[in-house]
């Protein structure tokens, strides 16, 4: 069985892969990669934004050169706005990718992307899939569910039996693994011509990141639209438009309905008249950002400051001027409206 582009693109562990990246750096050369038209330089970006706002990465189909070399450079990123929460995020949703992907991959295709990315070794025998008990267990030391102590499972003659989705987790988090090594090792060489880049991205990344838990002074359960702020029924009526929002548009409706206790499935109507909406994804991200799936932790919406920062906030009224957070507003409205 051979690997092709499309494979490349899909699981950057492979040695396909860093050949790729390999040819492409000496054919295009670094200054064109990085320069600030570069599409390669706009994908990698991208790549980052998806992983925060969203906990999982998406394959760019239109340009698979550019999705591989993407890659790296998104890596180095990563290394260069050095959040301490970033670089989790990031390996979290690249692992979350590769999952969704190598799931419905072949058996037998799954085991070579496991023996070509991470030298293991898969054996596949008749219904039954088996890795060696050393490599098993080198990756599953991180897993602290007991599903995967070893006591629980079955062993043969040094190899540990796993089912097909068993080992797409494992290989998942091995990818996720080396994210995290890879930048842990690199030493920040940033290109001049990247500073604002790197700078405007970190911006973005301080305003998402760390994500705070929701305290239980703003965790409403009550929905009132009457209560809601200026700027969420803004956001609420252009995506009833169809308007294309950005994601941190996107971000803070979701992070906001989520907060005052609507369901993911139901805040999913919000966004049906959105251009690009798809179903399945955006119940993914929205389950994400509800802290049902991934890293589990609850996002809060951005304060007032960072929603004037991207131009979300659209005009203050009298409660306006007394708050910070559009989840205070709600609160201090919800407290008038009672009163009434
Ligand atoms: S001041 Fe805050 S709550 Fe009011 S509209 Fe602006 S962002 Fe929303």
């Amino acid at each position: 069985m051979i690997l092709s582009k499309l494979d490349a693109a899909k699981y950057p562990f492979t040695s396909l892969a860093a050949k790729i990246v390999e040819k492409l750096e000496t054919e295009l050369g670094v200054d064109s990669i990085l320069s600030p038209n570069s599409e390669v330089l706009r994908r990698s970006i991208e790549r980052i934004r998806e992983a925060i706002y969203s906990g999982v990465t998406s394959i760019y189909m239109k340009d698979l050169d550019v999705e591989v070399l993407s890659h790296p450079l998104s890596l180095f990123l990563v290394k260069a706005v050095n959040n301490p929460k970033l670089l989790n995020v990031y390996a979290e949703a690249e692992k979350n990718r590769v999952f969704v992907n190598i799931i419905n991959e072949d058996v037998n295709k799954i085991a070579l992307l496991a023996n070509d990315g991470f030298n293991w070794h898969v054996k596949v025998e008749k219904e039954r899939i088996f890795l060696r008990f050393d490599e098993y267990l080198k990756v599953s030391v991180n897993m602290m569910d007991s599903y995967w102590k070893l006591v629980n499972r079955k062993l043969e003659e040094g190899y540990v039996e796993v089912t097909k989705r068993d080992l797409c987790r494992l290989i998942a988090e091995a990818y996720r693994g080396k994210i995290i090594e890879v930048v842990m090792r690199s030493k920040e060489n940033i290109h001049g011509g990247l500073n604002a880049v790197i700078e405007e991205l970190s911006k973005e990344v301080k305003a998402i990141l760390p994500p705070t838990k929701i305290q239980e002074s703003v965790a409403l359960n009550e929905y009132n639209p009457s209560a809601l702020p200026p700027c969420i029924l803004k956001l609420m009526s252009e995506a009833d438009e169809g308007k294309n929002l950005p994601h941190m548009a996107r971000f803070t409706l979701a992070t906001f309905l989520i907060s005052i206790g609507k369901r993911p499935e139901e805040v999913i109507d919000i966004f049906r008249r959105l251009p690009d909406f798809d179903e399945n994804k955006t119940l993914y991200h929205l389950r994400h950002i509800a802290g049902e799936i991934g890293s589990r932790t609850k996002y809060m919406p951005p304060s007032c400051a960072t929603l004037r920062t991207f131009n979300l906030c659209p005009s203050s009224d009298e409660i306006c001027l007394k708050i910070r957070h559009p989840l205070s507003y709600y609160n201090y409205k919800l407290r008038l409206l009672r009163k009434k």
